[in-house]
């Protein structure tokens, strides 16, 4: 039976960018009965677009996003990505940031000009027991970040993601399976629920730290379930190796895929539905 999963995944691994670490992991994709897949460059496309930035003291809207662009030129996340892009399309010179920090599934810190700023959740802004300004109040799937200067709110900025063509698709077969389709993301309520609703998601979580991923798992495990995750990010190497199968998706983090069970390169959730059913049907003709 070895030679053939070797084939196969040899096979796979040619197309798709596929690399199984733990093979038994791979044998197992059979008994998967939920999935938990993570929102943020897994189900949506991971390319956050600025659609509103809001300055709350005497700096310019582009000051703003400046300083945001200098404190988020040392992250690797989605968000920060999409701010750096927005600065640079508006052609803004970033001042220069030292002593960056970040802190998982919360946001991200450095030193610009000496004063210390944070560009942080919503999340993070309740815990702190700051209100969120009116104006960050959105009825629409946008994901907003608050910019914090020496602990105090200075503006927002509020961008949007979009759902991935094929994520649709690749939901429907899981589900067509038997197998329960769930999401947990560190994103607010609001988008959380627009793309659950647009995708039929059998349940979601929102506002979910780091950790709370891996008690989630646990908790589906409690249950009876053997559960799957996807997760692109270092937030989600806890869940990933709590996880009966750790599945690390995208470019990633090097954190991510080293406790991942399996690692696709190039992936989409259907390349994860085709590994799933695909595992499946291995482990039949090798029985
Ligand atoms: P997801 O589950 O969607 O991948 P994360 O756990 O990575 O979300 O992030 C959760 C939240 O933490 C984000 O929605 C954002 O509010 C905040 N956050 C994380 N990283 C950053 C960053 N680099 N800049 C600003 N905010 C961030
Ligand atoms: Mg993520």
């Amino acid at each position: 039976a070895v030679p053939l999963v070797v084939a196969i995944s040899t096979a796979l691994s040619a197309k798709n960018g596929l690399l199984i670490r733990n093979r038994t992991a791979f044998e197992n994709s059979r008994k998967i009965s939920a999935i938990v897949f993570d929102k943020t460059g897994t189900l949506t496309e991971g390319n956050f677009g600025v659609n509103r930035i809001e300055s709350l003291d005497d700096s310019s809207v582009d000051q703003l996003l400046a300083l945001a662009g200098a404190v988020e030129q040392s992250s690797e996340h989605p968000i920060a990505r999409g701010i750096v892009n927005e600065a640079k399309k508006r052609d803004l010179k970033f001042p220069s940031a030292s002593d960056f920090s970040s802190t998982k599934g919360k946001g991200v810190s450095a030193k610009v000009d000496g004063s210390q700023y944070q560009i942080v959740s919503p999340g993070y802004l309740k815990e702190e027991g700051i209100d969120p300004p009116e104006g960050a109040n959105t009825d629409k799937a946008e994901t907003v970040v608050f910019i914090l200067k020496e602990g105090k709110l200075i503006g927002f900025i509020a961008l949007s993601d979009q759902i991935r063509g094929e994520s649709k698709d690749a939901i429907s077969t899981l589900k067509d399976k038997g197998i329960k389709v769930l999401m947990a993301t560190g994103d607010n309520e609001q988008t959380a629920k627009a793309v659950a609703d647009e995708l039929k998601l059998d349940g979601y979580y929102s506002h979910v730290l780091p950790h709370e991923k891996s008690e989630l798992i646990e908790k589906l495990q409690g249950e009876g379930e053997f559960v799957a995750m996807t997760g692109d990010g270092v937030n989600d190497a806890p869940a990933l190796a709590k996880a009966d199968i750790g599945i690390a998706v995208g470019s990633g983090t090097d954190v991510a895929a080293e406790t991942a069970d399996i690692i696709l390169t190039e992936s989409s959730p259907s390349d994860i539905a085709n590994l799933i059913l695909f595992g499946r049907a291995t482990y039949k003709k090798m029985v």
